[in-house]
């Protein structure tokens, strides 16, 4: 995004270092992520957008394609194995070869509307990966949950009124994109939160919203939008969640999956830059995904 911006590799050299650092890299499979084809990415896309991206990726210099969103000459390429990876996370679990998958991926994706880059976003990954099991592996049900503080307005938007999946969401009420008060479908369960908020509202907002209808919906799989900057260290939001706050909701969307869905759970990353913060929330993450 250009120099000193919150949204830099940093991101996920603080979480690999934290990740190997506490041991927990040892109990995971790593994976190296392909680019998505053109085909997978249109599933969530517009191949009008989609080819507006490859046009636009700059030889040299920044290209500004949102007036928070700007392109490097790496940054499609990034873009490309991010969502790529939520493609090989589906296929995984599809396939039952892996039960659980983490994408340790940027750019993020939630922002990213059929249409649009926005948000530091440029492919919906979550979205791409989901539709990639609806229609490659041929399920019929998926949830997508997503707990960044921001609301996950291009996910909505992608999947608003898609009977296949549910989106359950939190996020901070008020702040960027000032969006999903509203939702746009009958399959978003959206749950605004108040600013300052600590994890008991998350707690509410899952056992109260998130849960019945996730319940009632039986996915056969769930993505996770995993956005750490609700943490209260993290100052691109207001709220007031802690590590364990992502070691709670983790271990309650691992439950549902083991209730519904042989554990089957593809996690993908989205916001968190405060490094230190991001790094202890992945982990407190990772480790419930794989039960440590
Ligand atoms: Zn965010």
């Amino acid at each position: 995004m250009g120099a000193g911006h919150p949204e830099c590799p940093g991101r996920l050299d603080a979480i690999s270092d934290h990740l190997v650092s506490t041991g927990l890299m040892g109990l995971l499979v790593p994976y190296d992520a392909p680019q998505a084809t053109r085909e997978q990415l249109g599933r969530a896309h517009s191949s009008l957008y989609v080819s507006e991206l490859f046009d636009r990726a700059p030889a040299e210099g920044y290209v500004q394609v949102d007036p928070d969103t700007a392109m490097n000459p790496a940054t499609l390429q990034a873009a490309l194995h991010a969502a790529g990876a939520a493609v090989l996370a589906a296929d995984l679990v599809a396939s039952k070869t892996m039960q659980r998958a983490f994408c340790a991926v940027r750019p993020p994706g939630h922002h990213a509307t059929r249409d649009a880059a926005m948000g530091f976003c440029f492919f919906n990954n979550a979205a791409v990966g989901i539709r990639h099991a609806l229609e490659a592996h041929g399920l019929e049900r998926i949830a997508l949950v997503d707990f960044d503080v921001h609301h996950g307005n291009g996910s909505e938007d992608i999947l608003a009124g898609d009977e296949r999946v549910l989106m359950a969401s939190t996020f901070q009420r008020d702040l960027y994109p000032y969006l999903g008060d509203t939702p746009l479908g009958p399959n978003m369960a959206n749950v605004g939160l108040p600013a300052r908020s600590t994890g008991e509202a998350l707690q509410e907002a899952f056992e109260c919203v998130w849960k019945p209808r996730l319940d009632d919906f039986r996915p056969q799989m769930i993505f996770v939008s995993a956005g750490f900057d609700a943490h209260r260290a993290d100052e691109m939001g207001g709220l007031r969640w802690v590590e364990e706050d992502y070691a709670w909701i983790t271990r309650r969307i691992v439950e549902l999956a083991e209730r519904h869905c042989d554990g089957r759970v593809v996690s993908t990353l989205e916001g968190g830059y405060e490094p230190f913060a991001l790094a202890r929330s992945v982990a407190a993450h990772v480790r419930a995904l794989i039960g440590a």
